[in-house]
């Protein structure tokens, strides 16, 4: 079966569903801005996973967080106030209308990326009275305590804090995080779990402590067990989320019930741009529409160069390295598209299988299915539609849309490239009669001519 690299095993792990299905916990987008292309690394790894299961025939029951509301971040901006507000200013809408706005954002950035829906993207701001409830029984349990309206999580409760990132209490040094500067705090690790709001918040609740809002950690603890009880198998994130964000999951999830919540915790490894993290604060960030842009207009091949790395290895994007895995997609799915009506040739393809099931199983190995997909396209051996449908399978894996009718190609004879030419340079004289006579004589050739920013591009002419 499918086995990952389970965060606080610290080991690859065989991942087996407690019951019938896998039941996966994936950390959701922020959605007060749009997601960038990193953001997208870490929601493929979940799709990967998930479609790892599915390849082999076990369902998966994905839920996956909307961050609507909240402290949106460990770190509060210099202003004091948080993302959700400071959006709500610059773009003069509702908090719930720039929510709205880039969740469908988001389903459709995913969408375009083959990213499988998941069943359910609970929303924060549904999961108030859940937030409150787990805070009470923290507080009830002795797992926190309350100051001034506002809980704080008492870290020293929870013997086991530091298990997942190794973030143990010795090892916290003071000044780890900005907040130290709260007096109210016991320790300097404990978090909090509910702020009072203060005069200025825009967006707050009622609760037992006053007027305020819900801290970042508490609505994944509160949302994963709504949504699949006091255990599930596995919970997804980026590798940046492994602390505070989980190790301050696990601490209250386990301190509210008692006992161990996720059996296995995988995190996707960041992608870089420009050699460091890529990140809106950055400014060294890409999102989907920048890439169209820039005339990169096929998500799925920044998908494909996604695969030629394993999700927990960094990568560095380049447009030059994306420029490649273009080319390769194209060509893909041209050799399939001149294949697949070829007579079945019969041939055995177990072989291949075999290694490509063993590949995806061992910690999603992506990278040698890759060299695979390649090893197979060039295997004269193996019949054409043979190679055709077993890409094609793959495919249900891979999710690079390698079946998409992209048209046979068809040898463009050398007179119809030098008509061509003929053509743009009458067009560059502005000559556009002679270009129009030209483009005729292409016609009766058989072929068009569509121009595209990188050039006049030949094609059959449409019947
Ligand atoms: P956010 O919307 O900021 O909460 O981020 C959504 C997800 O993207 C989180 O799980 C982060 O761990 C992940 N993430 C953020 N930056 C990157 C990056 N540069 N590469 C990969 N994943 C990232
Ligand atoms: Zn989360």
């Amino acid at each position: 079966m499918v086995a990952l690299y389970d965060t606080l095993a610290r080991a690859v792990v065989p991942v087996d569903p407690a019951g019938d299905t896998l039941t996966m916990y994936s950390c959701g987008p922020t959605v007060y801005r749009y997601a960038h292309i990193g953001n997208l690394r870490t929601f493929l790894m979940a799709d990967l996973i998930r479609r790892a299961f599915e390849y082999q025939g076990v369902t998966v029951h994905q839920v996956q967080n909307i961050t609507d509301v909240g402290h949106m971040t460990d770190e509060l901006t210099d202003s004091g106030r948080d993302r959700m507000e400071l959006a709500v200013q610059d773009e003069g809408k509702s908090a719930q209308e720039i929510a709205d706005y880039y969740t469908q954002a988001f389903l459709d950035d995913t969408a375009a990326f083959n990213i499988q829906r998941a069943v359910d993207y609970p929303k924060a701001s549904d999961y108030i009275p859940q937030m409150i409830e787990l805070n009470a029984k923290l507080l009830e349990r002795g797992h926190a305590y309350e100051v001034g309206g506002t809980v704080y999580f008492d870290t020293a409760s929870f013997p086991a804090y530091g298990r997942l990132s190794g973030n143990t209490l010795e090892q916290l040094q003071t000044g780890h995080r900005k907040e130290i500067g709260d007096t109210n705090k016991r320790h300097h690790a404990d978090f909090v779990l509910w702020m009072n709001a203060g005069p200025h918040r825009l967006i707050t609740f009622d609760s037992p402590w006053g007027k305020g809002y819900p801290g970042w950690h508490i609505e994944c603890s509160a949302m994963s067990m709504a949504a699949f009880g006091e255990s599930f198998d596995l919970h997804t994130g980026g590798e940046d989320n492994v602390f505070p964000h989980h190790e301050d999951e696990i601490a209250q999830s386990e301190g509210a019930v008692g006992h161990q919540v996720v059996a296995h915790w995988v995190h996707g490894a960041h992608l870089l741009s420009e050699g460091r993290k890529m990140a809106k604060s950055a400014q060294n960030f890409y999102e989907l529409r920048d890439l169209k842009e820039r005339g990169h207009t096929e998500p799925l091949a920044a998908r494909l160069l996604y695969l030629q790395s394993r999700y927990r290895a960094q990568m560095n994007f380049t447009l030059d390295g994306l420029t490649a895995a273009e080319r390769t997609l194209d060509r893909w799915r041209r050799l399939i598209a001149n294949w697949a009506g070829d007579p079945q040739g019969g041939s055995s393809v177990d072989a291949y299988e075999k290694r490509f099931v063993e590949a995806m199983n061992d910690d999603l190995d992506t990278p040698a299915i890759m060299a695979l997909v390649s090893e197979v396209t060039g295997d004269d051996k193996v019949g054409r539609a043979d190679r055709a449908a077993l890409l094609q399978r793959w495919d249900r894996f891979l999710g690079l849309d390698l079946g998409r009718d992209v048209g046979k190609t068809v040898e463009v004879p050398a007179m119809v490239l030098e008509l061509i030419e003929q053509r743009e340079k009458a067009r560059t004289k502005k000559d556009y009669s002679t270009a129009d006579r030209v483009r005729h004589k292409i016609l009766s050739l058989g072929f068009e001519v569509e121009d595209t920013p990188d050039g006049p591009k030949p094609r059959p002419r449409a019947r």
